[in-house]
């Protein structure tokens, strides 16, 4: 018997809308961000954009965190 993890296409991730894990498709895209920030070396920042394949809804995470 197979679980429901472990899929083998895209990566499951807990949505906040979905209330639980879900399959999501997971991308790399630079966005600007000039209206966040100020200084014009950072106004463009590259993100993970992580979409719910369920409900759809995006969430982009910073991968320059600091
Ligand atoms: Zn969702």
């Amino acid at each position: 018997m197979s679980a429901i993890d472990g899929s083998p296409e895209g990566m499951t991730e807990d949505c906040a809308e979905c209330g639980r894990e879900t399959p999501h498709d997971v991308s790399v895209q630079i966005l600007t961000e000039s209206s966040i920030a100020k200084n014009a070396e950072f106004s463009r920042e590259p993100y993970r954009v992580s979409e719910c394949r369920v409900c759809g809804v995006q969430t982009e995470t910073r991968m320059n965190n600091q």
